[in-house]
């Protein structure tokens, strides 16, 4: 039984999905959640609606969307057509009307045009096989972005996709807004994430389904980069904030591709424990990516760091059932290291349980938020009732990877 005035509340809880501290070099996450039907099936064929709501700031808007879902008392979640979620309860909603065709995503020229009108002209939108740049950074870096974001679409679909685990085309526009400086990028984050931005390099959003990033090689009083080689010189003195953009970019892949669903119950230490396993760089290669499958250096120090000093014996446990660790600064840095700790250990020794626990998490209805004890009754019916069993293998298994 869904209630919009309880989602709404849900979506302000969990606003935008990740972003990273710069000063403590790690990466920490807020999170974003609304509903999506379908959206890890193969096929969407969503009738098309026309929307007249009152928005927050009692402005009158018409728009067409798809509608995720009708709560019982009369409000909708609607998904527009650049990809965002939007949500109105039975007072904002003025009217609604069903469209004689199905919902599809916005084109690139219509794409643009509404994007110049939010960013400003200084912003050029261009577009590359899955992803839509809006930049006001230089040419050079929009494009090594965009080739980056490619290379990263490739290497998750190769990792993943499979005929237990098919992934599918993104429904909706995948955007990446990228700012030309940090100055300019912290004016707009802060507008979303309140003080929070002032430690971040980037977030994806599940609400808006943009990543928002800014130019990591336009540091102040230095010239801008002129050739890849330049970027990937500048961006080698700080492969943390590298790291951000591929830690984003894996959000905004596996939420599109059907690897995890907007708007549903994900354990955080899944949706992070999957972008923390890719989000090693591997900046000397321009094809491939070949430290995927290796161990995330910074993760395993503060894994190894944790479990020496403060992990307790039902760590696991916490870490299976709540997102609570991962929201309070004191914890979160160790939330991050055991999600992908314990991501790597089961992607590396019981992949097709973990497939099939991505699928079954994939798989749940959106806004339906599972209690603690429902997640941990999800877990075990894959991975089995034995969680001490499991805690013993996985320390075992993180110290020999640690030798
Ligand atoms: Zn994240």
């Amino acid at each position: 039984m869904i209630f919009l005035v309880y989602i709404a509340r849900k979506t302000l809880l969990l606003l935008i999905i990740c972003f990273w501290l710069g000063s403590t070099l790690n990466s920490h996450l807020t999170y974003a959640q609304t509903s999506a039907k379908n959206d890890s099936t193969g096929k969407s064929e969503q009738p098309l609606y026309q929307f007249t709501y009152l928005d927050n700031q009692g402005q009158e808007n018409t728009i067409q969307a798809a509608q995720v879902l009708e709560a019982q008392d009369g409000g909708v979640v609607m998904l527009t057509r650049d990809g965002r979620l939007l949500t109105a309860t039975p007072k904002q909603l003025k009217q609604r009307r069903q469209l004689d065709q199905n919902f599809t995503p916005l084109k690139l020229p219509e794409l643009e045009q509404q994007l110049v009108a939010e960013f400003g002209t200084d912003f050029v939108v261009t577009q590359t096989k899955h992803f839509i740049i809006c930049s006001q950074a230089g040419k050079r870096y929009s494009k090594w972005c965009g080739s980056l974001f490619e290379r990263l679409y490739k290497v998750l679909h190769n990792q993943w996709h499979s005929k237990e685990l098919p992934l599918h085309d993104p429904k909706v526009p995948m955007i990446a807004v990228i700012f030309k400086d940090r100055a300019n990028f912290e004016q707009y984050a802060s507008q979303i994430l309140g003080e929070g931005a002032s430690a971040v390099h980037g977030f994806y959003s599940i609400q808006s389904n943009r990543m928002v990033l800014y130019d990591l090689t336009a540091a102040p009083n230095e010239r801008p980069a002129f050739t890849d080689a330049d970027i990937l010189k500048k961006l080698r003195k700080s492969p943390f904030n590298m790291a951000t953009i591929i830690h984003e970019c894996t959000h905004q892949i596996a939420f599109n591709v059907g690897l995890h669903t907007r708007f549903a119950d994900n354990p955080l230490w899944l949706t992070e424990g999957m972008a923390t396993y890719f989000e090693t760089p591997d900046l000397r290669s321009k094809t491939g990516w070949r430290t995927i499958g290796k161990p995330n250096p910074w993760r395993l120090r503060q894994f190894q760091n944790f479990a020496r000093s403060r992990r307790t014996a039902d760590s696991l446990q916490t870490l299976i059932m709540t997102d609570q660790r991962f929201q309070n600064p004191e914890t979160m840095l160790d939330a991050y290291a055991e999600a992908w700790a314990f991501s790597y250990f089961l992607i590396k020794t019981k992949r097709k349980q973990y497939e099939a626990y991505l699928r079954l998490v994939a798989d749940r209805k959106p806004l339906i938020w599972s209690t603690p004890e429902d997640r941990l009754k999800d877990f075990q019916s894959i991975f089995g009732d034995d969680l001490e069993r499991l805690n013993q293998q996985f320390l075992r298994y993180m110290r020999q990877i640690s030798r």
